[in-house]
């Protein structure tokens, strides 16, 4: 297949790429820009941002389509939370994304160092927003609650793909489980922006990107994202299709006559690019 020219992006590490890869690296914290090999880091790091990747660098499950390496993780870091807290302080950001691996080796899933890292964040840096993209958790509310309760501005989770792909693409998660998650959060307090994010281009149709989409808006998910999969490596599966940037531009104006409140849809768009702006002014009117 092809690779379209509009994937060919020029990349320019400037700005202060290098101090906040020095910073990071100074501070021992893993990011998902780096773990998972994205288009965006130069852009990312050269503004100054970046997106925390909590509970280590090695996840517990072998999603096809990700590049963030497997196997067993190592225990938990309790100095982790702090660091990102002077990070984010450093960097000056006034919001912030934290994912993590996904710790199904945890009985909380990982839920309570996310709790400790948003308390964190917090006490050292008043004012500034907080992003969290967290994993399923295994359908844990308990687990759910650590974190919903932590008082996060926004809680994501991403569905990644349609669910006749889940067996092949994401086959330890489950779509409704997921679907309920969000759910959860928004039942439990309305006031929590919720957040979810799709690939496209493993082989789902139209129809089912739409439904998708319908899903997400029963569970009254507020924000959504749509990017391009790009394959990390030769081990990874295969793109089916690169979308073309009008069919991303026809999936975001579907979206919004949905009623998502906010929406990125483009080639590379990720699930935290430019997270402040997407959701930036539903911030203010919500607090
Ligand atoms: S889009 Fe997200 S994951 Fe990619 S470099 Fe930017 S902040 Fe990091």
């Amino acid at each position: 297949m092809m690779f379209p020219k509009w994937l060919t992006k020029r990349v320019n590490f400037t700005g202060r790429f290098k101090a906040t890869e020095t910073l990071l690296k100074g501070l021992n914290l893993n990011t998902v820009c780096e773990s998972a090999g994205c288009p965006n880091r130069p852009e990312c790091f050269g503004e100054g941002t970046a997106t925390f990747m909590i509970l280590g660098d090695v996840c517990t499950r072998d999603c096809s389509f990700c590049a963030v390496g497997n196997g067993f993780p190592l225990p938990i870091d309790p100095g982790e939370p702090l660091r990102i807290a002077r990070a984010v302080h450093s960097l000056g950001l006034r919001h912030v994304v934290i994912t993590s691996v996904t710790r199904d080796d945890l009985p909380d899933g990982g839920a309570l160092q996310f709790a400790r890292t948003i308390h964190q964040v917090r006490s050292l840096n008043p004012g500034v927003s907080i992003e969290t993209l967290i994993p399923d958790f295994q359908g844990s509310t308990e687990a759910l609650l650590l974190v919903i309760e932590a008082r996060p501005e926004v809680i994501g989770h991403n569905l990644e793909t349609v669910p006749s792909l889940y067996n092949s693409i994401r086959p330890q998660a489950d779509y409704h489980r997921s679907l309920e998650l969000l759910k959860f959060v928004k039942l439990t307090n309305p006031a929590v922006l919720t957040k979810s994010g799709i690939m496209l281009g493993l082989g789902e149709s139209e129809e089912e990107v739409i439904e998708v989409m319908t899903d997400l808006r029963k569970v009254g998910c507020d924000c959504l994202t749509i990017g391009q999969y790009l394959r990390p490596s030769r081990m990874h599966v295969e793109v089916e299709e690169y979308v073309s940037p009008e069919r991303f531009e026809r999936f975001k104006r579907t979206a919004h006559d949905m009623g998502f409140s906010r929406v990125a849809s483009a080639p590379f768009v990720r699930s935290s690019y430019k997270a402040g702006e997407l959701v930036g002014g539903l911030l203010r009117s919500f607090s």
